[in-house]
C-alpha cells in the first residue's frame, strides 16, 4: 500500500531503450494517464536546447544532463515529467539520478530486440543507416547499455501498450489507471 501523500508527489519517468523500441509511442500513452505531465522527448529537444550537440559519447552524455536539468526545474514547476530519449549509457542515467534524487526518479527501460525495432523502423531512420546517410547509430555503430536495475521494464514485442503502461504505473507510487 502507498502512502496518500504519494499522490501529491511529482515523478520522473524516464524510458530509455533502442530506436524503434516504443518510447515516443509509450510516453504519449503515459501522458494521457498522469496529469498534470509533460513529454520531453529526445528528438524534439536535439532540434532546439541540443541542437549543438552530436551523438559522440560525450555529447549524449551532455544532452541527458540538460534534459535531466530541465526535467527538474519541471519537476519543481508541479509536473510529473517523461522523458523518452535513447540515452544509451548507464552513466547518463545514473547522473539524472543523482541530480533529481533517487525517489522521483522512474527509470523503465523500453525492451525489444534490435532486429524487430529494424523491422518497425517507425522513422525510417534504421533504413538511412543501412544505406550508410547515418553514423554513429544506438545498437548499430555504438553500444546501448542496458538498465542494470530499472524500476520498470516494458517488452514491447511481448506486451501491448496497454499492459507496458500498466507495468509503468505498477512502478509510480501512488499510481494506478483509475486513479
Ligand atoms: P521510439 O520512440 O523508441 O523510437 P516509437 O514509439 O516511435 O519508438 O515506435 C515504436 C513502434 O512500435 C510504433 O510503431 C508502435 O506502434 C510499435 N509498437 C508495437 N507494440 C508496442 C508496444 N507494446 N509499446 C510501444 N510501441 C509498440
Amino acid at each position: 500500500m502507498s502512502d496518500i501523500s504519494d499522490s501529491h508527489k511529482r515523478y520522473l519517468v524516464w524510458l530509455t531503450g533502442l530506436s524503434g523500441a516504443g518510447k515516443t509511442t509509450l510516453a504519449e500513452a503515459l501522458n494521457q494517464v498522469l496529469a498534470p505531465s509533460i513529454i520531453l522527448d529526445g528528438d524534439v529537444l536535439r532540434q532546439g536546447l541540443n541542437r549543438d550537440l552530436g551523438f559522440a559519447a560525450e555529447d549524449r552524455i551532455e544532452v541527458g544532463r540538460r534534459t535531466g536539468e530541465v526535467a527538474k526545474l519541471l519537476l519543481t514547476a508541479g509536473f510529473h515529467v517523461i522523458v523518452s530519449s535513447i540515452s544509451p549509457y548507464c552513466q547518463i542515467r545514473e547522473q539524472v539520478r543523482q541530480s533529481v534524487g533517487v525517489d522521483p526518479f522512474i527509470e523503465v527501460y523500453v525492451e525489444c530486440p534490435l532486429e524487430i525495432c529494424q523491422q518497425r523502423d517507425p522513422k525510417g531512420l534504421y533504413k538511412k543507416v543501412q544505406a550508410g546517410e547515418i553514423k554513429q547509430f544506438t545498437g548499430i555503430h555504438q553500444a546501448y547499455e542496458e538498465p542494470l536495475a530499472p524500476q520498470a521494464i516494458c517488452p514491447t514485442h511481448l506486451k501491448s501498450v496497454d499492459e507496458c503502461i500498466e507495468i509503468i504505473l505498477a512502478a509510480i507510487p501512488g499510481h494506478n489507471k483509475e486513479g
